[in-house]
């Protein structure tokens, strides 16, 4: 960087400037999602290291060739696959500005560290969270804040069966018991694995037909367990599953969490920001009282990816699962909260907050709150849509943003019902109009379809519904054929 002159760098810069608004502005004019063909795959795979450097004013057209055009279609108006938005453009702007500024955001005495502090709070205010300062960090993703939280509550049960986890593992302490259920995302049991928990002792909490946790039957496997000895700490209850958007009791669950001393985990990654729709807002009362909270701003909020976010009710707890920093050697700047580094596991950190700060900054909290309410208004439009058509039937309530449907044609065996709508999603991408993404539901196959964009329209709905309704009729005469 330090050779490049000035100028060249503005010119590339405004180059790939207009190259970003023109990709932005026109996204909704082309495929959503194409697929990349053979000749530009090898072109990227096989690109051989270039000896000699090109000058900067060439990369700009080189992204817009060889990159931009193959994209993995988040950013359409209809795309609706897993759980990948549109970035919010502000955020988009900040990005380029952090890279520039490239602090690593560890600790000191600069901008980006205070404003993780600050973004970290307005968070913590979106979403209804208590906060004091400390208590959340910014991380790559719900995954990461996963093992965080999770660790947090580790060493808060160890402690209080006298037991140092950090110097001495697990080895030999009464084994821990940590609750779920078969929605909840995989990263918790990546987490509790990882931690050395073991997946066996992750219980599968049973659900109801709607994908719930049943709190009474969590309260009969907690005694169970503690009748074997065994020493329940965690709960990890969804506020937005990832196949349905179900939100757990989270009241009852926290109201048991509470008797039986459990630490509640609440994974809002997807979900959490849907509390801002007072149309919904009632199905997150308890979220509020969990002793920790995972989120990802790189979902519902758009801020660019990577960013999630892991709040805590007990600051101190999480720095005592993570400082190495014995405490009179610590940093008593910026109030005496120290360095991130002993909040979590990464060093070297990102300036995440600047692209919180910015698409925050830019839309308001009304303004977010308004994009919330019009997604789960577009999809509550959705589910009645697939509910007047004959050829469609619903796979699940529409509680917060996600539409679980699934096509059942006239005549076709259960079977061949399933066989269609599993390979449904895939005959949908490659038609390029719409992009849905497919789950199982109770041991059956279903689409699920999952509205964050706010520049979706009913017609989009409309234009989906038609593809799906395409693309299946093309399905079915194959099964027909035999
Ligand atoms: C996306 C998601 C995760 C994982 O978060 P990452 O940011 O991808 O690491 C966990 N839980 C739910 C409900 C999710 O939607």
């Amino acid at each position: 960087m330090s050779e490049t002159p000035r100028e060249d760098f503005r010119a590339a810069a405004h180059a790939t400037a207009d190259l970003v608004a023109d990709y932005l502005g026109g996204v909704a004019e082309r495929p959503v999602w194409q697929p990349t063909g053979e000749a530009a795959r090898e072109r990227l795979l096989t690109a051989p290291l270039p000896a000699a450097g090109r000058p900067l004013e060439e990369l700009p057209a080189a992204l817009s060739t060889e990159v931009m055009p193959y994209p993995m279609g988040n950013g359409h108006p209809r795309f609706f696959g897993w759980v990948n938005s549109a970035p919010a453009p502000a955020g988009v702007l900040a990005t380029l500005a952090a890279a520039a500024i490239n602090p690593s955001s560890a600790g000191g005495d600069h901008a980006d560290v205070h404003l993780e502090r600050a973004v970290v709070r307005w968070i913590a205010e979106l979403v209804g969270f208590p906060h004091e300062p400390g208590a959340g960090i910014l991380t790559s993703g719900t995954s990461m804040a996963t093992i965080l939280c999770l660790a947090a509550a580790r060493e808060r049960a160890a402690r209080r069966a006298g037991w140092d986890v950090r110097a001495d593992g697990l080895a030999g302490m009464p084994p821990l018991v940590a609750y779920a259920t078969g929605e909840t995302h995989s990263c918790v049991r990546k987490a509790a694995e990882l931690l050395g928990l073991g997946s066996r002792r992750l219980r599968t909490v049973p659900t109801d037909a709607d994908g719930h946790l049943d709190v009474a039957a969590l309260r009969r496997a907690v005694a169970a367990d503690r009748a074997e000895g065994l020493l329940p700490f965690l709960v990890a209850a969804s506020a937005g599953t990832v196949n349905t958007g179900a939100v757990d009791p989270l009241d009852a669950v926290a109201d048991l969490c509470a008797e039986e001393g459990l630490w509640l985990h609440v994974d809002g990654a997807y979900g959490a920001f849907g509390v801002l729709d007072p149309e919904i807002a009632h199905r997150y009362a308890g979220m509020e009282r969990a002793d920790s909270l995972a989120l990802d701003p790189h979902k519902w909020l758009g801020v660019p990816v990577d960013c999630g976010c892991a709040l805590v009710r007990d600051a101190a707890g999480l720095r005592a699962t993570f400082s190495l920093v014995p405490p009179y050697l610590r940093d008593e700047q910026a109030g005496g909260l120290g360095w991130f580094s002993e909040y979590g596991m990464e060093q070297t950190r990102p300036f995440r907050s600047l692209k919180v700060w910015a698409t925050i900054a830019h839309r308001g909290r009304d303004g977010i709150a308004a994009d919330i309410a019009r997604c789960t208004a577009l999809a509550r439009h959705l589910g009645a849509l697939v509910e007047q058509d004959p050829e469609l039937e619903p796979a699940a309530p529409v509680e917060t943003s996600i539409v679980a449907f699934r096509h059942r044609a006239p005549g076709l065996s259960d079977e061949d019902v399933d066989a269609v709508n599993r390979d449904l999603p895939a005959a949908v991408q490659r038609r390029g109009r719409a992009f849905v993404t497919g789950t199982v539901l109770d041991g059956r196959e279903a689409l699920r379809a999952c509205l964050l964009n706010a520049a979706t329209t009913e017609q989009d709905l409309e234009v989906l519904l038609a593809e799906v309704r395409a693309a299946a009729a093309e399905l079915v005469a194959e099964r027909r054929r035999g």
